[in-house]
């Protein structure tokens, strides 16, 4: 690294910036504790601040420790979690906090080695845990470290290619301070967030504008290097929006593992299948009104789901034939405490208010 763009003079520089400028009221800035920096970290990841807010805000409320974590049922987290997307992030929340109950009695381990082996806490996630709630030298490398660093340094390649990681988490912890670290690394992760931002790099009011490279070479929309693009297939499903003449929805449980693992959806079938028949043979009753949308698109990161939606208003109310725990009535407007799948409660917030038939 030049000596000119060393290394204290960064960090300092970044402090100063964050001691005037950095945002320190966010609700994981206070009362900061190990578990409330991890479920912060964990929310972050892939979705804005702005968003995670008032989910962190209602997490805390309902589970304020790892042990409440612990406890909880998974329906119970996934409810809380639902429209954050990605859900296995809940799913491995869920297990560590019985990990760190189990086997740590309570308590977090405090070296980024030790939260690397709890499923779903990756090295930029135990850097924020360790450098933030215990204060102990570690670096992170969050996506917005990475478009700090990728442009400053002006790291040529997609920083999901291994040398390019490598790179990058070589520079992240050579600029790490020994004092402050906590400071430090809300700093980097706010300076990427607010000033450094994707589309819109606010360069004139950085303090690393004078040997930022891709400020000086106005290229800063090449760093960090774009992901390849890959043609994702595309995958068709039908959806059955099911309604009793008590204006509630028939969802059905998940398995655990795989896509939507524990989420509640609606019924699915192939796309060409008759939605009648399914009917008769799962509630005993053919539909006494049958409608069918426009299909949505939902994508995943490996392929696009097409769904075509039919909705299905019943003459009557059928008993469910699978377990309680495995098929419900839901009704969208006393909320039951479960995980609903993003494509489902945005097809639940297309329909009517009033579903009484
Ligand atoms: S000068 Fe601009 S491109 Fe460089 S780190 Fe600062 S905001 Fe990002």
């Amino acid at each position: 690294m030049n000596k000119s763009r060393d290394s204290i003079n960064i960090s300092q520089r970044v402090l100063h910036w964050f001691d005037h400028s950095g945002r320190k009221n966010l609700p994981w800035q206070h009362d900061i504790n190990p578990y409330r920096v991890w479920v912060s970290e964990i929310m972050l990841q892939q979705t804005q601040v702005s968003t995670v807010i008032p989910y962190f805000i209602e997490f805390m409320q309902q589970l304020p420790t790892v042990e409440d974590l612990a406890r909880a049922s998974d329906d119970q987290v996934l409810h809380l979690w639902t429209g954050l997307g990605y859900y296995s992030r809940a799913r491995n929340l869920h297990k560590t906090a019985a990990l760190i109950c189990d086997e740590y009695q309570g308590k977090f381990p405090n070296t980024v080695e030790q939260l690397c082996q709890l499923p779903g806490i990756g090295r930029s996630t135990a850097g924020a845990i360790v450098s933030i709630a215990f204060q102990l030298p570690a670096a992170i490398l969050d996506g917005n470290v990475k478009r700090v660093l990728a442009r400053y340094h002006a790291i040529e390649g997609w920083p999901g290619q291994t040398a390019v990681l490598k790179n990058l988490w070589h520079l992240a912890e050579a600029h790490s301070p020994k004092q402050r670290v906590a400071d430090y690394s809300q700093a980097m992760m706010d300076l990427g967030a607010t000033l450094c931002t994707r589309s819109k790099p606010d360069c004139p009011r950085c303090p690393l504008k004078q040997d930022c490279i891709a400020n000086q070479q106005a290229s800063q929309a090449q760093y960090p290097g774009k992901k390849p693009k890959k043609i994702l297939p595309v995958k068709t499903t039908q959806m059955l929006i099911i309604k009793n003449t008590e204006g509630e929805l028939l969802l059905e449980k998940r398995p655990p593992s795989g896509i939507w693992g524990g989420l509640w959806i609606f019924p699915q079938i192939n796309q060409h299948d008759d939605a009648s028949e399914y009917c008769q043979a799962i509630l005993g009753q053919t539909p006494k009104r049958l409608e069918r949308w426009d299909n949505y698109r939902h994508t995943f990161s490996h392929y696009h789901l097409d769904i075509s939606p039919t909705v299905i208003t019943l003459a009557s109310t059928p008993s469910l034939v699978m377990e309680a725990d495995r098929q419900l009535w839901y009704n969208p407007h006393q909320p039951a405490t479960i995980g609903l799948a993003a494509p489902i409660k945005q097809l639940i917030a297309r329909l009517p208010n009033d579903l009484s038939n």
